[in-house]
C-alpha cells in the first residue's frame, strides 16, 4: 500500500488524537527499507533508476547486488519481529507510565494491511519471517479498483470517526 494510505489508516483506526508518532510507525516498515536503499545507492554514487513498470522495478530488485533490499523488506514486514519489539515497549508504557501507547500498533497494522494488498510478484509480505516463508498472493494495491476502493474506504472511515464516533 502507498505511504499516504498507510499514514491515513494509522490516523483513522488507532484511538486517540492524530499524532506524528502514528504516521511514523505507520510507514516505518516501508521507510526503513526504502530510505536505506536510497542511502546505499547515494553512497555508491548512483541514482535509483526510474522504472517504467512494476515488473522492471522487481527485476532491478532481484539483481544480485540489490537483493538485500527484498531481504530487509521481509524482516521489516514480519509480524513476529514487530511483536517481539513492541511487547516490552507496550508493557513499559502500560505498567510504568499508565498509558496505552496506541501509536505502537501502527506498525503491525501496516503489515496487516499489506498482506492482502501485495501479490507474489511485487514485494510479497512474508509476515511470519523467519519462521515461515508463507506469502499470501493478494490483490496488489496499485490495481485501479483496489487503489480507489482503498481511498473510498478511508474517506468513509474518516467520516465515521469525525461525525459518528467523535473520539
Ligand atoms: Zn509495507
Amino acid at each position: 500500500m502507498d505511504i499516504m494510505a498507510h499514514s491515513l489508516w494509522s490516523l483513522v483506526l488507532l484511538p486517540g488524537p492524530p499524532s506524528i508518532a502514528k504516521v511514523v510507525l505507520g510507514i516505518a516498515p516501508d521507510a526503513a527499507v526504502f530510505a536505506t536503499s536510497l542511502t546505499v545507492q547515494a553512497l555508491k554514487g548512483k541514482m535509483q533508476p526510474g522504472f517504467k513498470t512494476r515488473q522492471e522495478m522487481m527485476e532491478w530488485y532481484h539483481r544480485k547486488e540489490n537483493r538485500w533490499v527484498l531481504n530487509l523488506y521481509k524482516w521489516t514486514h514480519s509480524l513476529i519481529i514487530w511483536v517481539l519489539l513492541l511487547i516490552p515497549l507496550f508493557a513499559y508504557y502500560f505498567f510504568f507510565r499508565n498509558q496505552v501507547p496506541w501509536y505502537l500498533l501502527a506498525a503491525p497494522l501496516h503489515i496487516l494491511m499489506d498482506i492482502p494488498t501485495h501479490d507474489r510478484n511485487s514485494f510479497p509480505v512474508q509476515f511470519l519471517n523467519p519462521f515461515s516463508k508463507f506469502q499470501f498472493n493478494g490483490l496488489h494495491w496499485s490495481k485501479p479498483l483496489v487503489f480507489i476502493g482503498n481511498y473510498v474506504l478511508i474517506i468513509i472511515v474518516i467520516y465515521f470517526r469525525i461525525f459518528v464516533i467523535r473520539k
